[in-house]
C-alpha cells in the first residue's frame, strides 16, 4: 500500500498559547479556511469545534488536546490542540513530544504572560520549531512592537518579524507582508488602494532592513546581498526555512483571529516555514535488550515505531489510542510489539481524527497521527514498534500529583461504576491517580490542582452520569530520609512441617530529589538464589507505600542489597519479601525521616499601587520572594508558596487590588516541610490512626 501523503508536505505542529490568547478562535478559523468546518464556531457562545468536551464549552477553556487534520496548499496540517492553563502543562508537554512545529499565539495588549515563558522553556526542551501569531491587534492597547521585544528579553529568542501591522486597535487596516513584498488591506472603511499607496515606502523600507537582518544569519543570504543583487523572494523564504527549523530565529506575523485577519497568512507560514518530518532530525531510542542507540529514520521503508502519546475513551467507540509514527508504516489490524510492557497486540482500525468527524484508513505511515481503535492494553508514553525490531523510546515523565481528595458516589450503588470511570481517567491521564485507602476506607484521588481535580470530577458525572460527593482538597505530602543506614530484616519461622526463612541486609540511603526509588543488588555469588531477589526488590518497595511519620508515600530512596543468608528449604519469595519490607520499615525510621511538602512558583502581576499589600499577604504565606520587576505601571512578583498556603490566594488576591492583579502557578519542587508543621502533621495524625 502507498503512502496517504507526501511525508515533506505533512506538518505536525500545535498551537500554544496562554489561556485566553486566542488558541481556541485561531484554530477554528483554520479550520475554517481549510473548509473542514461548515460553520465557524464562537467560543463566546461556546459553539467551537475543537472544544469537543461538553464542560471545555462552558468553562471556554481547551482542556485534552484534540488532533485535527486539516489541508492547505496541498499540504497536510495535523493540528494537536495543546491546553493553556497551568494545572494541565502534563498535556502540553506530552504534544510537544510529538510536535515537528508550533504556532505560539500571545495576545498583543498582554504581551509574553508567565505561562506562555513555561510553555515555551518545555518548547525548547524538545527543540519545537516556533513561529508567533500576535493575535488581537485590533484590541484596545494592542502593541506589536513590544511584544516583540518581549519575546526578545523575556524568551531569549530571535524574534524576526516577517509582517507589520498597518495600524492598530480599531485602525487595524492592515498588513505589510515584507517577504512577498506585498501589502494586505483589510475590507473596511478607507479604501484598499489608499492604504497600499501610504504604506509602499514603508514597506521598502522594512523589506530591505528584513534582508539585512537575514544575511546576517544565513550565508546564502549575505554572499546575494554583498553582490548587490535583488534576493529572490523563493531565497529570501527558504532562508527563514532554514533559519526556523534549526531553531535559530522565530518568524513573527500578526493578525486578529476574531475578525479574521491575517489567518491565511498563518497557514501560509506554517505551510513555508516549519518542518515536516523529514526536516527534524531522526529521534533517538534504545535497543530494550542492549540499551544501545537506535536512531529512528523518518522513512516509510523503515521497521515501524511509533509513541502512543494520548488515550482517549469515547463514549461511542470505546478506547481510542492516538499514536505519532515515528518510523516505517503498519497496516490497521497489524501484530505490533508494545516495547513498553513487552507484550504484542493488534493495531485494530486506525483514524485520520478531524474536529468533528473521523476518517478511516489503511495505513499508519511514517509522520503521521493516527488514532487507534482496539489497542488494548497500550497507554500514554509506551512505545509500538515492529516485533522483529524492537525499540524503546523515552517515556513521557509527567510531574507526580500534589494535591488529593477523598471522593465517595452520592449513591452507594455506583461504587463499582465510579472505580471504573476512575480507573479510566487515570489511564487517559497520567498525572491524575486514583488511590483506595483500605485502613480509612476510601477512595483517594489526586492531581495537579484545584482545577484539574475539579474538571475531572465533572467528567465523572457527565461522561458517566454518577454524581460524587467529593471532601476538601489536600496537600499530597510525601516522606523522605536524609541519612544513609545499614538495616537487617529476619523472617523466620520453625514451627514443624515446612518454614519460612528469609534474612537480608539493605543500606538504604537518601536518592536525589525526584529520583524515586531505585535499587541495587551487591550480593557476592551464593549469599541468596537469584530467584529471590525479585521478591527483595518487591518486599522492599512495598515499604514506601506509607512512611513511618505521617503514613504519607516515602520518595527518593536508594536501596542496596548487600548481605543475607538462606536456608535450603525454608526459604520462599514470600519470606524474602517479608523479610526485606522488615527491613525498610525500621530503616527508614532511623534514617532520620523528614516529611516533604510541594512548593509552587507563583507569579503575580500587579498595579504598582497595591505592590506592598500583595507582598504583606504573599509573605504571611511562607512564600520566598525570588524577584520584583515593574514596567511602567505594573510589577511583576515571583515567587515559590508552598501549596499548603496557597488555598484562598486567588480570592484574597483579587480583594486586595480590585480584581486588577492577576497570577500564573505551577508545580515547582518538593522541598523539606518545616519542624513546627511536621511536629502538627504528625501529632493531628498520629491521633487518627
Ligand atoms: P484560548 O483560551 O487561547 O483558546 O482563547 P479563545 O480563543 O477562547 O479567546 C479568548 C477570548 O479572546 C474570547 O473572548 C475571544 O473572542 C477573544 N479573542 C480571540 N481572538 C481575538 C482577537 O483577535 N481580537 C479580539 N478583540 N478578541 C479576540
Amino acid at each position: 500500500m502507498s503512502r496517504t501523503f507526501p511525508l515533506e508536505k505533512i506538518r505536525n505542529i500545535g498551537i500554544i498559547a496562554h489561556i485566553d490568547a486566542g488558541k481556541t478562535t485561531a484554530t477554528e478559523m483554520i479550520l475554517h479556511h481549510t473548509k473542514r468546518t461548515y460553520k465557524i464556531g464562537s467560543v463566546d457562545e461556546g459553539t467551537a469545534v475543537m472544544d469537543w468536551m461538553e464542560q471545555e464549552k462552558e468553562r471556554g477553556i481547551t482542556i485534552t488536546a484534540a488532533a485535527t487534520a486539516c489541508y492547505w496548499r496541498e499540504h497536510r496540517i495535523n493540528i494537536i490542540d495543546t491546553p493553556g492553563h497551568v494545572d494541565f502543562t502534563a498535556e502540553v508537554e506530552r504534544s510537544l513530544r510529538v510536535l515537528d512545529g508550533g504556532v505560539v499565539i500571545f495576545d498583543a495588549v498582554a504581551g509574553v504572560e508567565a505561562q506562555s515563558e513555561a510553555v515555551w522553556r518545555q518548547a525548547d526542551k524538545y527543540s519545537v520549531a516556533r513561529i508567533c501569531f500576535i493575535n488581537k491587534m485590533d484590541r484596545v492597547g494592542a502593541d506589536f512592537y513590544h511584544t516583540v521585544t518581549m519575546i526578545n528579553e523575556r524568551l531569549r529568542s530571535q524574534a524576526l518579524p516577517i509582517q507589520l501591522p498597518i495600524g492598530g486597535e480599531k485602525d487595524f487596516r492592515g498588513i505589510l507582508d515584507l517577504v512577498e513584498n506585498k501589502v494586505i488591506a483589510f475590507p473596511g472603511d478607507s479604501d484598499s488602494a489608499s492604504i497600499e499607496r501610504d504604506s509602499e515606502t514603508l514597506l521598502a523600507k522594512h523589506r530591505q532592513a528584513l534582508i539585512g537582518n537575514l544575511a546576517e544569519l544565513d550565508e546564502q543570504i549575505m554572499l546575494l546581498y554583498l553582490d548587490g543583487q535583488d534576493i529572490p523572494t523563493s531565497q529570501i523564504k527558504a532562508a527563514i526555512r532554514r533559519l526556523t527549523i534549526s531553531n535559530r530565529i522565530v518568524p513573527v506575523i500578526c493578525g486578529s483571529a476574531l475578525r479574521d485577519r491575517g489567518i491565511q497568512l498563518l497557514l501560509d507560514a506554517i505551510v513555508d516555514y516549519l518542518p515536516s518530518p523529514l526536516d527534524v532530525p531522526p529521534l533517538s531510542a534504545a535497543d530494550p535488550k542492549s540499551g544501545g542507540k537506535i536512531l529512528l529514520m523518518a522513512s516509510d521503508d523503515e521497521p515501524f515505531s511509533a509513541l502512543a502519546f494520548k488515550t482517549v475513551f469515547d463514549p461511542f467507540m470505546g478506547r481510542l489510542v492516538y499514536l505519532r509514527v515515528y518510523s516505517g508504516k503498519a497496516r490497521a489490524g497489524a501484530q505490533v510489539l508494545n516495547s513498553s510492557t513487552g507484550k504484542k497486540e493488534r493495531l485494530g482500525k486506525l483514524y485520520v481524527m478531524h474536529a468533528n468527524r473521523r476518517e478511516e484508513i489503511g495505513l499508519a505511515d511514517t509522520g503521521s497521527i493516527v488514532a487507534s481503535l482496539g489497542l488494548r492494553m497500550a497507554s500514554t508514553g509506551d512505545t509500538l514498534c515492529e516485533p522483529t525490531r524492537p525499540v524503546l523510546l523515552e517515556a513521557i515523565r509527567f510531574a507526580e500529583p500534589v494535591l488529593s481528595m477523598a471522593v465517595e458516589p452520592k449513591s452507594k450503588v455506583d461504587q463499582d461504576k465510579l472505580d471504573d470511570s476512575l480507573a479510566k481517567l487515570a489511564m487517559e491521564d497520567p498525572t491524575f491517580k486514583v488511590y483506595h485507602d483500605k485502613e480509612m476506607g476510601q477512595t483517594l484521588v489526586s492531581g495537579m490542582g484545584e482545577l484539574h481535580l475539579e474538571v475531572l470530577m465533572e467528567r465523572i458525572f457527565r461522561e458517566y452520569g454518577i454524581r460524587v460527593n467529593a471532601g476538601k482538597p489536600q496537600v499530597a505530602y510525601k516522606e523522605t530520609i536524609t541519612i544513609p543506614v545499614e538495616s537487617e530484616g529476619r523472617f523466620i519461622r520453625q514451627s514443624g512441617g515446612k518454614g519460612q526463612y528469609g534474612d537480608v541486609w539493605l543500606r538504604i540511603e537518601p536518592g536525589e530529589r525526584g529520583s524515586g526509588f531505585e535499587f541495587r543488588d551487591q550480593l557476592r555469588g551464593g549469599t541468596i538464589p537469584k530467584e529471590f531477589i525479585p521478591s527483595v526488590k518487591a518486599g522492599a518497595q512495598s515499604a514506601l507505600q506509607n512512611g513511618g511519620l505521617a503514613g504519607y508515600p516515602v520518595i527518593d530512596v536508594r536501596v542496596t542489597l548487600y548481605d543475607g543468608s538462606f536456608h535450603e528449604v525454608d526459604s520462599s519469595d514470600a519470606a524474602f519479601r517479608m523479610a526485606a519490607f522488615m527491613a525498610m520499615r525500621d530503616g527508614i525510621n532511623k534514617a532520620k525521616p523528614i516529611i516533604l511538602e510541594p512548593i509552587m512558583e507563583v507569579e503575580i502581576i500587579t498595579p504598582n499601587e497595591f505592590l506592598g499589600d500583595i507582598i504583606g499577604d504573599v509573605n504571611s504565606r511562607r512564600a520566598h520572594i525570588e524577584g520584583i520587576e515593574s514596567r511602567g505601571e505594573f510589577s511583576t512578583v515571583r515567587c515559590l508558596v508552598p501549596l499548603a498556603e496557597t488555598f484562598g490566594f486567588a480570592g484574597d488576591l483579587r480583594s486586595r487590588s480590585q480584581g486588577r492583579a492577576s497570577y500564573t502557578m505551577h508545580f515547582h519542587r518538593y522541598e523539606q516541610l518545616p519542624q513546627d508543621l511536621t511536629e502538627q502533621i504528625v501529632v493531628k495524625i498520629g491521633k487518627g490512626r
